[in-house]
């Protein structure tokens, strides 16, 4: 399927599943999602602060798609530094609504054009961006009002 999905009417994924597979005899797919850097994920991860969105948008998306339930969205660690394990994300309305929760908040984001640099803790140590940035965007940052943040600190704060 290469056209995108539109979700809760309004949210277009374009995106590429890793894995999809199909369990007969309960009519049911499950979703994969290839990782090979190290399992950073905690065991009730369902979106990770708005940072791991496979396992369940890619379930809504394929949901949508091809109109069959998936039972679990699933990271699995497929190297030696991943550990090889897995981590299930079962997907019911609770999940799903956690998912496009992330979405509403980053639409909103986007909508109202306010986006400002706003690191999580010790992000910017591990980012890419940081010779765009500077070396001292996080602590910066630390000394502006937090309280046009709230949207972001509530999606940071989804498991
Ligand atoms: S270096 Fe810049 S882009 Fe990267 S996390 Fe820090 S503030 Fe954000």
């Amino acid at each position: 399927m290469k056209d995108p999905i539109t979700v809760d009417g309004k949210f277009v994924l374009r995106g590429s599943v890793d894995l999809i597979e199909h369990r007969p005899d309960l009519e049911v797919l499950r979703v994969t999602d290839h990782k090979t850097g190290k399992n950073r994920s905690t065991p009730d991860l369902i979106v990770g602060g708005g940072t791991t969105l496979q396992p369940v948008l890619y379930s809504v998306a394929i949901e949508r798609g091809l109109g069959k339930k998936v039972l679990a969205g699933r990271l699995f660690y497929t190297t030696t530094a991943g550990g090889f394990v897995e981590h299930a994300i079962p997907i019911n309305d609770y999940t799903r609504g956690q998912g496009l929760q992330v979405l509403a908040i980053i639409d909103r984001a986007v909508e109202m054009g306010f986006l400002p640099a706003a690191p999580a803790e010790r992000a910017c140590a591990w980012c890419d961006f940081r010779p765009v940035c500077g070396p001292r965007e996080e602590e910066r940052v630390g000394h502006k009002a937090q309280d046009k943040l709230a949207d972001l600190l509530a999606l940071r704060a989804l498991r």
